[in-house]
């Protein structure tokens, strides 16, 4: 029988969420605190730009994404430049430039070592090495570690690591390699660089985040007659006293009864929820227990026509020497109307994010202009820096994440923090609210 079921969060697991519940039969609304959706990958406008809160990547393996966003219409062929797996350091800046061709796993990887540009023998033989050690243990671990101290088993040389296995870590888990989980970088590690080659494949948006898959998630809803509300915080969720069903009390809107509620709100706005529901202590002080860890993107603009040889760069940062970026994308490659404008990238930036942001977008430039050897990038005409603070959790070893399901009947949890063997992902976050969804509707 169709029921009627509430998201609270109109991020991309509440989307997953919300049309895997529509896709079932059911009745969907949505409730989303912000004018914008996505959440943490979403638009923002500033100086009349439309920008994203963060330069994001996407990777062949999130199947569920990919499959969701073709289902509420987007043409992935426009939204996204599809590139071989890369880790490219511009030329003379002393880094390396490692392509994956277009060839079955794992042959793609060991052709792109065999041409790797920039490593000794050694550190071609400490890759292969890792590969195959990994391979052969199933990309898994009896006890977690750290990602460094995985390395250091591994005997991975020091250029292996500065190059190739810290960037990937900050990347992919947002937290440094000395107090990254080691079981979860070897996963995101099996579905790319020991992957078949499309899902090692590197997506980067073209569309701003909102219309990748938000904005189409909610037109696609909302055409087959289901809700989505915006500036509609949830402010309070009170069980009815039929079990499993439950209210809604958002802001602007009258209080509402639904046959079950998705939680898909971040894990401190969700704690700050489950705080007042009774038999949910736990699960809330484990929700408010998870570490933030912060994510900057500093948008640089320059003159109309200024490119990079290629869509993004690795770059070598080195913080003691004010060297903070590390990775470069070029916008105009990406998208017409953003033409001139590169992207660059800090993971794990807390302390990049604690300087004045006019010293941190100087450095930037000064940082392109001496990779690049191009003294023009030194000075942009515009720049914009942006800090989430929140942006992830530290994705530390043995970090203990909660199921979809909680005690409480029909309420169930969506959100890149679950249970699961990615970081804190567009496809963690895709993948939790698929799973809740089903929780939700077959308890
Ligand atoms: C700068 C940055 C760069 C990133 N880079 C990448 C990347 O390259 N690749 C990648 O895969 N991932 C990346 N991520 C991570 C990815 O964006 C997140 O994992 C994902 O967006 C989390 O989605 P979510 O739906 O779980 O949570 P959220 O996006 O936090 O969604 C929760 C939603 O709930 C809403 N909400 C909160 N409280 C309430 C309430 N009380 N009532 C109603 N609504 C509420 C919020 O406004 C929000 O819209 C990045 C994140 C950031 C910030």
């Amino acid at each position: 029988m169709a029921k009627h079921f509430a998201v609270a969060g109109g991020g991309w697991a509440g989307f997953a969420a919300a049309v895997e519940l529509a896709r079932a039969g059911h009745q969907v609304s949505v409730f989303e605190a912000a004018r914008t959706l996505g959440g943490r990958a979403r638009r923002v406008s500033f100086d009349g730009r439309e920008l994203d809160n963060g330069q994001h990547i996407m990777l062949g393996a999130y199947a569920a994404t990919l499959r969701l966003m073709r289902t509420v219409g987007v043409d992935l062929r426009a939204a996204v430049l599809t590139l071989p797996l890369q880790m490219r350091y511009p030329p003379a800046s002393g880094g390396m430039d490692f392509v994956a061709p277009r060839l079955p796993a794992p042959l793609h990887v060991g052709i792109a070592l065999l041409r790797a540009r920039g490593l000794a023998r050694a550190d071609k033989m400490a890759l292969a090495r890792f590969s195959t050690t990994a391979r052969w243990m199933g990309w898994t671990l009896n006890n977690d570690c750290s990602v460094s101290e995985l390395l250091e088993r591994f005997d991975q040389t020091p250029r292996m690591v500065a190059l190739m296995w810290r960037p990937l870590c900050l990347a992919a888990l947002n937290t440094p390699p000395e107090r990254a989980s080691a079981q979860v970088f070897l996963a995101v590690l099996r579905d790319s660089l020991g992957a078949n080659r499309a899902a090692s494949d590197m997506l980067v948006p073209r569309t701003d985040l909102s219309a990748l898959f938000p904005d189409a998630a909610a037109a696609w809803l909302k055409a087959q007659g289901h809700a989505v509300h915006l500036g509609a915080k949830v402010n309070a969720l009170r069980p009815d006293d039929a079990a499993g069903a439950w209210h809604v009390e958002a802001s602007g809107l009258p209080a509402s009864r639904f046959d079950g509620v998705v939680l898909a709100a971040s894990p401190s706005a969700s704690a700050a929820l489950l705080a007042t529901l009774p038999d949910t202590a736990a699960l809330a002080a484990q929700l408010g227990g998870f570490a933030p860890e912060p994510i900057t993107t500093c948008y640089l603009q320059y003159a109309a026509g200024t490119r990079l040889a290629i869509p993004f760069y690795a770059l070598l940062d080195e913080p003691a020497s004010a060297r903070w970026g590390q990775f470069v994308f070029d916008r105009g490659q990406l998208d017409a109307k953003q033409d001139g404008l590169f992207a660059v990238v800090i993971s794990a930036s807390g302390e990049a994010a604690n300087l004045p942001q006019d010293a941190l977008a100087a450095a930037i430039a000064a940082q392109l202009a001496a990779d690049l050897g191009r003294p023009e990038l030194a000075n942009p005409s515009w720049f914009k820096v942006i800090t989430e603070k929140r942006a992830t959790y530290a994705c530390t070893p043995g970090l203990l994440r909660p199921a979809n399901k909680t005690a409480l009947p029909g309420l169930v949890l969506a959100g890149d923090y679950t249970a699961g063997d990615y970081p804190a992902t567009l496809e963690m976050a895709v993948r939790s609210g698929l799973q809740a969804a089903r929780d939700l509707a077959r308890p």
